[in-house]
């Protein structure tokens, strides 16, 4: 069963962590790296990795704070590695839609739809069937997913246009 955490979502800074019970994945860190390790007890032990969907500063702003003050492996696309200058011995270049084994995790990103470089949603499986969609900061995804069992997704809206469907 996936556990999910959140330590911050939304422009201020996003950071979560997943959980199968046997390893952990973080995904982005846009929130102070000293308050998630704090709420994870300084127990860092079980992260396989760290995914990271794109550079814009509220899902990556303290990627320095983890290269220094850890040992995990960064995840992420080309474009998103070279924009946050991660040195090549602590990160993992992501191609558009190729699974990586990290930990008990089978992780494939794919190509979204937002003002960067090469911004990736993720498609994350684990050992026991689950399948965890996480996808932020996208226009719209042109792809379908099948099989979710849990699904993570920051979305914006635009209120008048909410009314408007509502009035229609
Ligand atoms: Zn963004």
């Amino acid at each position: 069963m996936i556990k999910i955490t959140s330590f911050g979502s939304g422009s201020s800074g996003n950071c979560y962590l997943i959980d199968d019970g046997s390893s952990q994945l973080l995904i982005e860190c846009g929130v102070r790296f000293e308050l998630v390790k704090q709420k994870m007890r300084f127990n860092l032990s079980k992260v396989a990795g760290m995914l990271i969907t794109h550079e814009h500063g509220d899902h990556s702003k303290e990627i320095n704070k983890v290269l220094k003050t850890s040992a995990i492996e960064i995840y992420a696309s080309k474009g998103t590695i070279d924009a946050l200058k991660v040195p090549s011995f602590r990160s993992n270049t992501m191609k558009n839609k190729v699974p990586y084994k990290i930990g008990t995790w089978t992780v494939t990103p794919f190509d979204i739809k937002h003002d960067v470089t090469e911004p990736f949603g993720f498609l994350i499986d684990n050992q026991v069937g689950e399948r965890l969609l996480f996808l932020t900061d996208t226009k719209y995804s042109e792809y379908y997913f099948e099989g979710i069992t849990h699904m993570m997704v920051e979305a914006n809206y635009s209120i008048e246009s909410l009314v408007q469907r509502m009035q229609s």
